[in-house]
């Protein structure tokens, strides 16, 4: 979020005190915006996106029963890590430079996620509107809409939206019906957010990972109040995560190799440069060797 850290912490000293010890911390992480869980200056591996022209591709959208558009603008974002993720953006947005900046602005954060999630997203669907989006988890791929997205860059919270859709288009099959997640469910057995808690089958894990991302890669990022009921509700789904984004793998591997990219897509990438953002090695002490591109 971004209201000053004084200001956001005393609102949620206030809602934490002022609720029972067993009530979730927010409605929902992705909506009650008041907590900066990911931000745009945390490491990454993207290195460019490369246009793959215009085609013919499936494009859910909630507002139509028509799978199939002509004319989509076709991306491939590559990361130093190896993965590469499709990015397909409507027609509707008008010229194909209003779809690069589109396409960019969720390619980035996309190379945030840890190659656990990343290597199995196979691609992003973007339509014009101001629709919230939505996964699909068996297609490992998700939905944004425009507008939403400005809104969402605006309040610089698009990252965690891409992690939450990105969480249910990679992690949710088969780990949230699994033994393992459903034991550390029933072990807690309180939920961080009301959205985990009504639906847990469907958002708990999605939920859960934003929190567990935050406090195990970046501790000390969350208010210490908000880190405390986090460590009191989710303990057991914790230590799930903990060996999911750290211990079993480091968060960046290599699955591939390094792509290839041209000079001119190289240039086109908004911000950091290419050096720092591939950064390899265990989660602690990211100071890994530098990835080519
Ligand atoms: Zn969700």
């Amino acid at each position: 979020m971004r209201m000053p850290v004084a200001a956001a912490s005393l609102l949620l000293l206030a809602m934490l005190s002022s609720h029972a010890a067993t009530e979730p911390i927010l409605p929902n992480s992705v909506v009650s915006n008041d907590l900066d869980f990911i931000k745009s200056s945390d490491p990454g591996v993207f290195a460019c996106i490369e246009y793959e022209g215009r085609i013919r591709a499936e494009m859910p959208d909630r507002r139509r029963d028509e799978l199939h558009a002509d004319g989509v603008f076709s991306w491939s974002a590559k990361y130093t890590d190896g993965t590469s993720v499709g990015i397909w953006v409507h027609p509707d947005v008008g010229s194909q430079n209003a779809a690069h900046n589109l396409a960019l602005q969720v390619a980035e954060p996309i190379g945030q996620l840890p190659t656990i999630m990343r290597s199995k997203l196979d691609h992003v669907v973007i339509h014009k509107g101001s629709l919230g989006g939505f996964s699909e988890d068996k297609g490992r791929f998700f939905v944004l809409y425009s507008e939403n997205m400005a809104a969402r860059l605006r309040n610089q919270y698009l990252e965690e939206i891409v992690f939450h859709r990105s969480v249910h288009a990679t992690l949710d099959h088969p780990m949230a019906a699994s033994a393992e997640w459903m034991r550390a469910q029933r072990a807690d057995g309180d939920f961080v957010t009301d959205y985990a808690s009504k639906r847990p089958d469907k958002e708990d894990l999605a939920e859960s990972a934003l929190f567990a991302w935050a406090l195990l890669l970046h501790p000390g990022r969350l208010p210490g109040p908000v880190e405390e009921r986090v460590r009191q509700i989710m303990p057991n789904r914790l230590a799930f995560f903990r060996k999911v984004f750290a211990e079993d793998r480091p968060t960046f591997y290599r699955v591939g190799p390094a792509p290839r990219c041209l000079i001119s897509d190289v240039l086109i990438r908004p911000k950091r440069p290419l050096r720092e953002m591939a950064v390899f090695g265990p989660v602690r002490g990211l100071t890994g060797r530098k990835a080519r591109v």
